[in-house]
């Protein structure tokens, strides 16, 4: 933690976060501490610009088993050079009953989906039951990656993204209204060491820089005064096309993600504000946070 400097003001603030986090899901993979992209706003090293991954991806080997996270039923299987899922090369999706169901942009979520793309091979065909650890594909480089990895999402309710729902909207899937991919982390859990630290820089222009140890990639809402964003709800966020979800600049703030790697010890955000806020306020998805307030 950085040492608080006079000009502002630190407070832990606890805050309602929408989806509870669920219980008896295990981990995709064998090594889950190699993380080499959290969920939510980043530098995308390999083509050079900012994106918002929707997913988590999980570096390895190629042939390294993939488990089912839950029990559930293959509901897809898609192979190299699929038109649903063209960069995700041999992808796989899951689907699992909610032992709770919870609501999410006001619909009742009783299924979610987990998805695993960029496989070597696939071992289980659609329909067929699987078992929570079932070791279901191994890990590989299909479709457009240039390592090995597993990316992996889980999607709440329907496989349908907003951009496709709007682009279909006879489809039954348009009904949701709402970009399906939430926070893996949510559900697998993972390790969480509340490390985080804020500082900032006066302006202009005002920068606020957010950095977290690589044991908490669970970013989820940074609120201020002058706009709030919210990665799992994408509030604030324009999610109906992915140009436009790629795109950082808000306006009120210009979000930098900073690279990150498998190699990286800590994820850096900085915000760099128009005019000074007031307060900055960052929540997880698990509903912590810290608040600092400017004077
Ligand atoms: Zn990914």
């Amino acid at each position: 933690m950085l040492a608080a400097t006079p000009d502002f003001s630190e407070s832990p603030v606890r805050v309602h976060n929408g989806i509870p986090r669920q219980e008896g899901f295990g981990y995709p993979v064998v090594r889950p501490e190699r993380i080499t992209s959290p969920f939510g706003p980043r530098w995308k090293s390999t083509e050079e610009r900012y994106d918002f991954h929707r997913g988590i991806d999980f570096y390895g080997q190629i042939g390294e088993p993939i488990f089912a996270v839950a029990e559930g039923e293959v509901f897809r299987v898609y192979g190299e050079g699929n038109r649903v899922y063209p960069n995700g090369g041999n992808t796989l999706i899951i689907r699992h009953d909610v032992v709770t169901p919870f609501n999410f942009h006001g619909k009742a979520i009783g299924k979610i989906y987990s998805l695993y793309l960029h496989l070597d091979k696939i071992l289980v065909e659609a329909g067929e039951q699987v078992c929570k650890g079932q070791h279901v594909a191994a890990m590989g480089q299909s479709g457009s990656t240039r390592f090995t990895h597993l990316h992996f999402e889980i999607r709440l309710g329907t496989t349908c993204s907003l951009e496709y729902q709007r682009q279909h909207s006879r489809k039954v899937c348009a009904a949701y209204g709402f970009d399906p991919h939430v926070h893996p982390l949510l559900f697998i859990d993972g390790p969480h060491q509340g490390r985080i630290a804020i500082s900032h820089q006066p302006g202009p222009p005002y920068v606020v820089t957010y950095s977290a140890s690589r044991a908490d990639l669970h970013l989820n809402e940074i609120a201020t005064d002058k706009g709030l964003l919210n990665f799992n709800t994408r509030e604030g966020i324009d999610a109906t096309s992915t140009a436009a979800m790629d795109d950082f600049d808000f306006g009120w703030v210009c979000l930098r993600p900073e690279r990150f790697s498998g190699r990286n010890k800590l994820l850096v955000y900085r915000l760099e504000f128009s005019e000074p806020p007031a307060f900055v306020q960052f929540t997880d998805i698990f509903g912590d946070g810290l608040r600092r307030e400017f004077h």
